[in-house]
């Protein structure tokens, strides 16, 4: 005799049946996700076939005790159970005439999507499938049932699998072989003859394989299947799935026994799908398709076309489809027109859920014989335009308070409402030929180009082109700026293209490793496939997938309720957006979407327009000090000019610009046609050049001659910079303008660096403020982007007046990974979960992270009123923003089009936290 273990709560099994319940949907701990939901159905008066849930307390006592224990500790609780079910169905279990049928399934508290199994049917046998023939008057079904039970069952419980992987599951293979000696092709074309034949051969392969028959006793079957079910907590699937969510094993899992209905039996009989509101649009209209006569997977196979539950819904469909409303009636009426009552009865049902949970459901539902079953409620799926709509009309309409309108929605998905999309029925149509990296959003179609001034000749003749690259360079602005989108073979997510095209908000994938480029032949391969020069192709940005062809796109709208949203965020923010702008143009679109300043602009993106990349290079030939002078003073008056129009753009708002950055080999062409080009251009030899080419060759440019150091050997640059920058700043305070520059150092590693730099500034600055006779208010700050500056930002923060972490660089130099290369190897990092994110896009809070925290710590411990700020690209992911808000960040700086998602997130940070 076992006895019982004290300290357990010895009720194991909760009912669930019409208008009451013993759980809800507090217990999730207890009955699991499933059992919970149903249970508070019931207590909703929503009609749920009636049932019961064995414990999770039960799956652990079986887990530690076994068998023998479990099964008498659940018994009579069990038989119980089962007899209310009996008594609520008004059905027998193993009964011949009229037999109730059951379903089991595991429902753990957390939900893990297909990692248990799910027996329907349970309690057929050779009695009780005459009495469902009987009852239902359908021999076909009936077997079908029958056989679907045994497969199911043979499988989950009895564990008659595949011999080796290579093998098909054997009852599958049962059913080709009756189907080819048929010569049938569909399942739906076996009769009920051939399918009470498998039923048998079922059985006698049961019988071969495991020496055993199938249990015929329908108590038999329901043990075997509650067992199953623990057993299955502990499957190698299931395991696998608990350790990457970190789900503990301790939590175990709920059975749930329930009575099967069926959709099936008839005209009044009917299963469906609905959503309380248009998981599209968020439109507050209740939709959903169904079959007459049908099971639950014939709504999703695809065979029959489904019905529209309501009339609205159905007219609305017709005209998509092309149907007169007089065919649509006949052939296709709502279920609002065929089932007027039970319609009736389903808004009901509806309405109840999604007010009691607050939120759109998505539900699945069965009428048997004209009576409505309500099978589950979820919380529904929905697009980034939805969920705003949702969000916002639910807050309008009362339901839900503002902090969890805010949370309600994704911040990434915003990005759905702001970037054109494709046309949704065409890309059903296109095919995808490779992948990448979800560079920058959006949806582009054009042709092919493979360099960036035949870009823009191309589109000055009025085409729309995709630039396909092997990567991009500084080179490629212009080419890039005209161009749809951007394809690149290599890169990751801060590689120059993709930093790039998100500033300009143009769609970009990048790291598409299966293209292969030749420029040679201007054509991009992709495994046999070869693309040439001006084919058509397809970007979507926001997943990183390529099209062959040319597929129509959509502008994006921006709808009042995004407005709303947005207002309501701004009222929850208490951390700042800014946005990384080089333009003008760029300051515009951050301005519109509501940047409160810019966090960076990168002045090197410049050099590159017009013909200023001439003063550039002869800049980077000269021989002398004086010879960079001279070509200084031509870029001066052209960087000048930048700046007046970004603090125009920005008035009243922070500009914070960052001196020359990159190494200087970026501004000369590594080609040696370029390099003829440039020679030709400049009227100097072509020795010369690729003399300078050379001298400037660096093994890891990333750690070379780049940032502040470019500035403390060259310090004319700075000189030249901080001229342009106060001198706009002056000319525009001259025309009413309130114009508020930083000037940001980048790459400091050491104070001895930011001093030597700032000197040169501050000396320049007093010049200029005495030629003018007039002085304006500057800041002079520092970017924390090395692990150095990080570990001593005390001695740097007693001098500067902000920090701004670019994480980006800080990502690459603490984990070591170069920012360009890393893609070679990361996928499979991402892959086997050895970082959980691409620590590019997502911030490494527990190692970068660090950095962070402690640059703001003893920056603030040597300044407390030190601004602080982050303009690495992590600025735009929520997650990271959500970090940097609880490290104590002034203000996050992104790309302008990921400002509003930015700004959401920050509200969402702060909501949370007063929560
Ligand atoms: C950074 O390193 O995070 C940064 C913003 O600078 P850049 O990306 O230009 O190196
Ligand atoms: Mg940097």
């Amino acid at each position: 005799m076992f006895t019982m273990p004290t300290a357990v709560n010895t009720k194991t099994v909760y009912r669930f049946g019409a208008g009451s319940a013993e759980g809800d949907a507090s217990m999730k701990h207890l009955l699991g996700g499933k059992g919970a939901n149903l249970a508070e159905m019931c207590r909703l008066g929503i009609p749920v076939p009636a049932g019961f849930t064995i414990t999770t307390e039960a799956c652990n006592l079986y887990a530690q005790h076994g068998r023998d224990f479990a099964l008498q500790l659940l018994d009579q609780e069990v038989r119980a159970g089962v007899a209310f079910i009996e008594q609520e169905m008004g059905k027998k279990f193993g009964d011949h005439t009229d037999p109730l049928l059951l379903s089991v399934r595991s429902g753990a508290r957390a939900s893990m999507p297909g990692m248990m199994d799910t027996i329907l049917n349970l309690g057929l046998n050779d009695e009780a499938v005459a009495g469902l023939i009987a009852k239902s008057g359908n021999a076909r079904f009936a077997w079908d049932s029958y056989r679907r039970f045994i497969q199911m069952y043979g499988d989950v419980v009895m564990g008659l699998k595949p011999v080796s992987k290579e093998d098909h599951d054997p009852f599958e293979i049962l059913i080709e072989m009756v189907k080819e000696e048929r010569g049938l092709k569909l399942d739906t074309e076996l009769s009920a003859a051939d399918l009470q034949e498998l039923v048998a051969r079922f059985k006698a392969l049961i019988r071969a394989r495991l020496g055993r028959d199938f249990p015929t006793d329908p108590w038999e079957q329901l043990w075997g299947a509650v067992v199953a079910v623990f057993e299955s907590w502990n499957n190698e699937r299931a395991r696998v799935y608990r350790a990457l969510n970190e789900i503990p094993e301790s939590w175990g899992t709920a059975v749930n026994v329930q009575a099967m209905v069926f959709g099936n039996l008839g005209d009044s009989s009917a299963t469906g799908v609905a959503f309380t509101r248009d998981a599209g649009t968020g439109e507050d209209l209740f939709n959903g398709e169904f079959l007459v006569n049908a099971q639950g997977e014939d709504v999703v196979a695809g065979i029959r076309t489904p019905q529209q539950v309501s009339l609205e819904g159905a007219r609305r469909w017709a005209q998509l489809a092309r149907v007169s409303e007089a065919e649509r009636k006949a052939r296709y009426p709502a279920l609002e027109e065929l089932m007027p009552t039970v319609y009736q009865q389903l808004i009901d049902a509806e309405t109840a859920l999604e007010n009691h949970y607050q939120d759109m459901q998505d539900v699945e539902f069965t009428i048997q014989e004209g009576k409505l079953w309500m099978l589950q409620t979820r919380t529904g799926k929905r697009t980034g335009a939805a969920m705003v709509r949702i969000a916002m009309e639910m807050l309008r309409q009362g339901m839900i308070q503002e902090k969890t309108a805010l949370q309600r929605v994704d911040p990434a998905r915003l990005d759905e409402l702001l970037h054109p999309v494709f046309d949704q029925e065409a890309v059903q149509q296109a095919n995808i030929v490779a992948r990448g990296l979800p560079a920058s959003p959006g949806a582009a179609t054009g042709q092919i180009v493979f360099f960036a001034d035949e870009a823009e000749e191309w589109v000055k003749k009025g085409r729309q082109v995709i630039l396909v690259r092997l990567e991009t360079s500084p080179e490629d602005l212009r080419g890039m700026s005209v161009a749809k989108g951007i394809l690149t073979a290599r890169g990751g997510m801060t590689s120059h293209a993709a930093v790039v095209a998100r500033g300009m908000g143009k769609c970009c994938i990048s790291g598409a490793g299966a293209i292969q480029v030749d420029y040679k032949n201007r054509t991009m391969r992709v495994e046999d496939t070869v693309y040439h020069e001006g084919d058509w192709i397809s970007l979507n940005g926001s997943t990183g997938e390529v099209y062959a062809g040319q597929i129509p796109t959509q502008a994006a709208e921006l709808s009042g309720d995004f407005g709303a949203l947005m207002q309501l965020a701004d009222r929850y923010m208490r951390m700042e957006v800014r946005a990384n702008a080089d333009t003008p143009e760029e300051a515009a679109v951050a301005r519109r979407f509501g940047a409160t300043g810019i966090g960076l602009c990168r002045t090197e993106h410049m050099f590159f327009e017009g013909d200023r990349i001439l003063a550039v290079r002869e800049m980077i030939l000269a021989d002398d000090e004086a010879g960079r002078r001279r070509a200084l003073v031509k870029l001066l008056p052209m960087q000048r000019g930048d700046f007046e129009g970004l603090f125009r753009e920005m008035d009243g708002l922070p500009v914070t610009i960052r001196l020359l950055d990159p190494p200087l080999h970026e501004f000369i062409p590594q080609d040696e046609a370029g390099q003829l080009t440039m020679a030709q251009e400049m009227r100097v030899p072509l020795g010369k050049i690729k003399m300078r080419v050379e001298a400037l060759h660096e093994f890891n440019p990333m750690m070379g001659h780049r940032g502040c150091r470019l500035g403390i050997t060259f310090p004319e640059i700075t000189e030249m910079q901080t001229r342009a920058i106060l001198e706009a700043a002056l000319n525009m305070q001259e025309k009413g303008v309130h114009a508020r520059p930083e000037i940001m150092i980048p790459l400091v590693g050491t104070v001895r660096e930011f001093d030597a730099q700032a000197a040169v500034i501050q000396k320049t600055a007093e010049t200029v403020f005495a030629e003018r006779g007039q002085r304006i208010h500057f800041l002079l700050g520092t970017m924390i982007e090395t692990p150095r500056a990080a570990l001593v930002a005390d001695s740097i923060g007693a001098k500067a007046a902000f920090f701004s972490f670019g994480t980006n660089d800080l990502t690459q130099m603490t984990l070591g990974f170069s920012r360009d290369d890393a893609n070679s190897f990361l996928p499979d990092y991402l892959k086997q979960g050895i970082y959980e994110r691409d620590p590019f896009r997502s911030i490494d809070q527990k190692g970068v992270g660090q950095l962070v925290e402690m640059g703001v710590r003893k920056g603030r411990a040597a300044r407390p009123e030190l601004e602080i700020g982050v303009c690495g690209e992590h600025g735009g992911d929520p997650a990271s923003v959500r970090f940097f808000y609880r490290a104590g960040l002034n203000y996050v700086s992104c790309s302008p089009f990921r400002v509003p998602i930015a700004r959401l997130a920050a509200a969402q940070a702060a909501a949370q936290e007063g929560a």
